[in-house]
């Protein structure tokens, strides 16, 4: 498995970071957890094809987090044009709000049928499903009050990984980050304590009962930044790739 960090920033872009966003790559599939506007962006820097993205895992509907999709879309539209079907799963309303944001953005467009059939599975928390051989069971997190935020724990190729979306801290970190090769989790905040986001003292605490190999900090904001001598953590950046 091979984990390409699109973006390590938040929805502020601190410190001139792009939005969430990660390659994964497992054999011949490949896959996004979480598509920022700055998606693309990051993908055409990096050098990596929108083709080869075969479905793509929302952990929750902020616009850092699913506001690439629409030009994600008009890419397989004009410059890679797609025909083979692209999954995208996520929690309650997924579809809704991607149709919502698309019909905002490219009204016209939007009325027209796309190249390629989009198919949307809304997940239920603790209940996992398979999409191109990879297992994806999502999980809740707190970080919304009303709408639904989830967390991924990835299978694939004998490989795991943990994905904490944004969240506050909380127990099913613990659970589900078991015997994983590989967890991201988010870091927004170093003094602030929030129950919606995570700080880096309680991480920096917490981690040692992650039952991970490796621990990559990422959604890096400001205060994290700016305290960056003091992170002794291991912290994501746009473009790292990581063998796992
Ligand atoms: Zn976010
Ligand atoms: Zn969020």
């Amino acid at each position: 498995m091979r984990v390409t960090v699109l973006g390590a920033g938040d929805a502020f872009s601190s410190g001139g970071r792009r939005q969430s966003g990660y390659f994964v790559e497992v054999g011949s599939t490949g896959f996004l957890l979480d598509c920022g506007v700055t998606t693309l962006l990051a993908l055409k820097t990096i050098g990596i094809g929108a083709e080869r993205i075969d479905f793509i895992a929302i952990s929750h509907l902020h616009g850092d987090h699913f506001g690439g999709l629409p030009f994600l879309f008009l890419e397989y539209l004009y410059e890679k044009p797609r025909t083979k079907p692209l999954v995208i799963t996520g929690p309650p309303g997924l579809e809704e709000r991607v149709r919502d944001l698309y019909r905002a953005m490219y009204r016209e467009l939007s009325e027209r049928p796309l190249c390629f059939p989009l198919c949307f599975e809304e997940l239920i928390a603790g209940q996992a499903t398979t999409v191109c051989d990879v297992q994806l069971l999502p999980f809740y997190v707190p970080h919304q009050e009303k709408h639904v935020s989830f967390g991924y724990r990835v299978t694939a190729g004998g490989k795991a990984l943990l994905y904490s979306g944004d969240c506050g801290w909380n127990e099913n970190l613990i659970h589900y980050s078991h015997d994983t090769d590989l967890a991201i989790c988010e870091c927004c905040y170093f003094h602030t304590q929030a129950p919606f986001h995570i700080s880096y003292p309680t991480i920096a605490r917490e981690s040692r009962r992650m039952g991970c190999k490796r621990l990559l900090l990422s959604h890096i904001g400001r205060e994290v930044l700016e305290r960056m001598d003091e992170v002794t953590l291991e912290c994501a950046y746009d473009g790292m790739v990581l063998e796992v």
